[in-house]
């Protein structure tokens, strides 16, 4: 058979060991220091990503080389995503089996569209939706999506919304559009989330249209203040607020709104897990009245990116508002991935997430969101008897710091961001600078806390001087 030189190359490199050894080898080096190295690249580092700079290359390059490039220049210009010390955002750390199945699976290159492309991913797309179901107490209908995020996740539940909503009405929204759609009514509290409004923008209901409701000193949506809802209605409630980490009170939220008629869902990226332990699942308590979820693995289930998950417990609602069609698909028996996303083709991110639940079980789960909790409460300890201000009630993750002014806070954030030690994001709070502490990594243990407290300290040191 005739093979192109780039075929002979590239039938060559895929089977050639010392390219996988050295992929390995790198791997090693970089988790040999990982753990204890700063969290932000050094200067050096990001100079270094001068050398990514170069004009389309006209002749290919070996992945020998490419591997190489990737080492020397690449990995020191990484934050430390999956060491103890990132408390930036909201981002997760990842689990080793998640780690190892990704590597494995890598190579299989699988596509979870449809069960008759990849039979494996169907299956295990299967399997974890009840997991999901036992983990978050949700009722038997719930239905899964496997999506890019929560940012995803979310428009997905709200689109079957819009879809139930006017189909109630004997409005087809597929057929018919939004022109002359009978109206829709959104209700959210002013703290949902950049992504809700996104998704309630890509939806074509208007943030205008949003009837905005206001929420208490942690952020929570004020339930006396939620209008009277029908069945019209959407209703996005939140758990885990991305600042203070709080969560809505959705036993005394959700019953009501559900009396009305109304569709309530769920942005809980990173907290909807506090519901899977037992000393923080009262934070949850009354979520599976709700008719949607969005809720992220690569957060505090710390899977690789990008994993996010819709749940519906309205699958026809669902599946009508994401259709696909066209003669060519073959639907599988068991389960077609796409049916219950937007996008057709995808990678099977559901075998790192399938993995991750499996090597912690239910009891590591719970071991593991509450050891976060854990560690966060020790950072508001520690930083209060330092004399810094905590904002919020520390129930979950999520720690809002603050210091004297907003100058000073920001300076003391500056500081610790250049040295590095650890890193945290900034934000404003009620109207102050603040900043925000998210741990959200398996890996993070007391002598982290310790240590970027110190930094903490270092930062006021330096602001405050010694005349403090
Ligand atoms: C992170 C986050 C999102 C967005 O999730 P992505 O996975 O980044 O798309 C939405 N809502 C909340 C509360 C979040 O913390």
């Amino acid at each position: 058979m005739p093979q192109t030189p780039i075929q002979k190359t590239m039938f060559a490199e895929i089977a050639d060991s010392s390219l996988y050894t050295m992929a390995q080898k790198f791997i090693n080096e970089y988790t040999a220091e990982i753990f204890e190295r700063n969290v932000f690249p050094s200067e050096d580092a990001l100079k270094n990503l001068e050398f990514f700079e170069e004009s389309l290359p006209i002749n290919g390059a070996s992945s020998s080389r490419i591997l190489n490039q990737l080492h020397q220049y690449g990995s020191p210009a990484t934050t430390a995503q999956i060491g103890g010390r990132y408390f930036g955002f909201v981002n997760g750390g990842i689990v080793p089996a998640g780690l190892f199945a990704k590597i494995l699976s890598s190579i299989w290159d699988q596509n979870t569209a449809m069960q008759i492309i990849s039979p494996l991913s169907s299956k295990l797309e299967k399997v974890v939706e009840n997991w999901l179901r036992e983990l978050f107490n949700l009722p038997k209908n719930v239905v899964s999506g496997f999506v890019s995020g929560t940012s995803m996740g979310t428009f997905c539940g709200i689109a079957a919304a819009r879809y139930r909503i006017l189909k109630n009405q004997g409005h087809d929204i597929n057929e018919d559009g939004l022109a002359k759609a009978p109206s829709i009514r959104v209700i959210a509290s002013v703290e949902a989330h950049s992504t809700v409004i996104k998704a309630i923008c890509l939806l074509g209901l208007g943030k205008n249209n949003v009837e905005w409701v206001d929420t208490d000193e942690q952020g929570r949506i004020k339930v006396d203040e939620i209008p009277k809802l029908d069945s019209n209605s959407i209703l996005i409630l939140q758990a885990g607020n991305v600042n203070s980490g709080s969560f809505d009170f959705f036993s005394s939220i959700c019953s009501k709104a559900k009396e009305d008629g109304a569709w309530i869902h769920i942005d809980g990226a990173f907290g909807l897990w506090a519901g899977t332990s037992k000393n923080l699942s009262h934070l949850t308590r009354g979520i599976e009245k709700a008719s949607s979820w969005s809720v992220d693995g690569h957060k505090t289930l710390n899977t690789p990116y990008d994993s996010g998950i819709i749940l519906c417990a309205d699958k026809e609602a669902l599946v009508s508002s994401l259709h696909m069609s066209g003669g060519y698909l073959i639907l599988g028996e068991e389960r077609d991935g796409m049916f219950l996303t937007p996008e057709m083709s995808r990678r099977s991110r559901i075998i790192e997430l399938w993995a991750t639940i499996k090597s912690l079980g239910k009891n590591g789960i719970d071991e593991m969101i509450y050891e976060m909790h854990m560690r966060t409460k020790q950072f508001a300890s520690e930083l209060s008897h330092m004399g810094f201000e905590i904002l919020n009630e520390v129930v979950f993750n999520q720690c809002v710091v603050f210091f004297q002014s907003n100058e000073k806070t920001e300076q003391i954030l500056k500081y610790i961001q250049n040295e590095r030690v650890c890193w945290c994001g900034g934000s404003t709070w009620k109207g102050k600078n603040v900043i925000r502490i998210s741990v959200c990594s398996w890996a993070t243990t007391d002598k982290d806390v310790k240590q970027s407290v110190e930094s903490f300290q270092r930062a006021k040191l330096k602001v405050v001087g010694t005349s403090f």
